[in-house]
């Protein structure tokens, strides 16, 4: 279908995007990379009277280490991460999220911060925030704030900020030593979305799992973390039935609905599996032996 008629802005700075959203209200909506805003206005799912491109903005592409934090600005697109050295060599959990994000047209294009900001269950960079404790950068017309990735997902393709505020960074507490992540997703062809997938972000102290932080995709109607799952693994050493404790524990507490990727029951056991499959890998990346 052909989207409904709408003005198009092409700020140059944060400050002049962030007036035009204040003077147009939820009549308009900021325009990224567009791979998810693009097809939901063809579908006529989303009606903005006003897009607000914010392609032409400088200074919001960056992907750099600063102050303990990974700094991603909103615009950086999916490939430059998957490219990115840092990411590869400190942020496994990131690097493996990268590599399977849809396909590479789509990376090539496709923004985290309009990944994260779209707040689509179904996408993948949700659970892996959330893993990881991030933190979401927001500006508005009072300038700067911060809000707790726990705190961003408010609903169903909705989001903690106002319609007034653009996300302009995402910062990832740098991993200390003994930390480990794994993204374990699995879909039904290269590029689709996930049927299930499971983010675990972890840091051992000797053998026992000192710290764990779990987040689903794709298996509840709001971004989750796996609360059960990360009490099941946090305080002992992850044996075989500790693991098996802790997807068992996901598996229960994920609220996935019945569609064309399987049914509730099939993917309350993948969560299961991937779960299990992403603690052991981020058990042995922290360096804590076999789980
Ligand atoms: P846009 O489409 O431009 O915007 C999405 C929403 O976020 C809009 O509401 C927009 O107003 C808002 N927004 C964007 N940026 C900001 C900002 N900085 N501040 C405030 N609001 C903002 N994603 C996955 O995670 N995994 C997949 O497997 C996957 N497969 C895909 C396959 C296909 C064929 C396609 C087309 C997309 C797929 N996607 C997948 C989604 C893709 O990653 C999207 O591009 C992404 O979800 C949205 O990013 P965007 O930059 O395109 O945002």
């Amino acid at each position: 279908m052909i989207p409904g008629e709408f003005e198009y802005h092409a700020p140059s700075s944060v400050d002049e995007a962030v007036a035009l959203l204040e003077r147009l209200g939820e009549d308009a909506k900021v325009l990224a990379g567009g791979h998810s805003l693009v097809p939901a206005m063809r579908f006529r799912l989303a009606l903005p009277q006003h897009l607000v491109d914010i392609n032409r903005i400088d200074g919001l592409g960056h992907i750099r280490e600063e102050g303990g934090f990974l700094v991603i600005g909103a615009l950086t697109r999916e490939a430059e991460v998957e490219r990115a050295p840092v990411v590869a060599e400190r942020y496994p959990l990131l690097a493996d999220a990268a590599r399977v994000i849809a396909d590479p047209l789509v990376r090539n294009r496709a923004t985290v911060g309009g990944n994260l900001a779209h707040a689509d269950p179904a996408n993948d960079h949700p659970a892996v925030m959330l893993a990881y404790g991030a933190t979401m950068v927001a500006q508005g017309p009072g300038g700067r704030r911060e809000i707790a990735v726990d705190d961003f997902f408010v609903g169903l393709f909705e989001n903690a900020m106002k319609p007034n505020e653009i996300l302009v960074e995402v910062r990832i507490p740098a991993p200390g030593p003994g930390s480990g992540g794994a993204y374990e997703k699995f879909e039904r062809k290269v590029g689709d979305y996930a049927i299930s997938a499971a983010a675990v972000q972890l840091t051992m102290k000797g053998s026992t799992c000192a710290a764990a932080r779990i987040g689903l995709t794709n298996v509840s109607a709001v971004p989750m973390r796996a609360h059960g799952a990360e009490e099941a693994l946090v305080g002992k050493e992850p044996t075989a039935d500790v693991v098996e404790a802790a997807g068992q524990a996901a598996a229960a507490e994920c609220d996935p609905s019945g569609d064309l990727r399987g049914s509730e029951e099939y993917k309350r056991d993948i969560t299961r599996v991937l779960v299990k499959r992403a603690i052991r890998r981020a058990v042995q990346l922290a360096g804590g032996g076999a789980a």
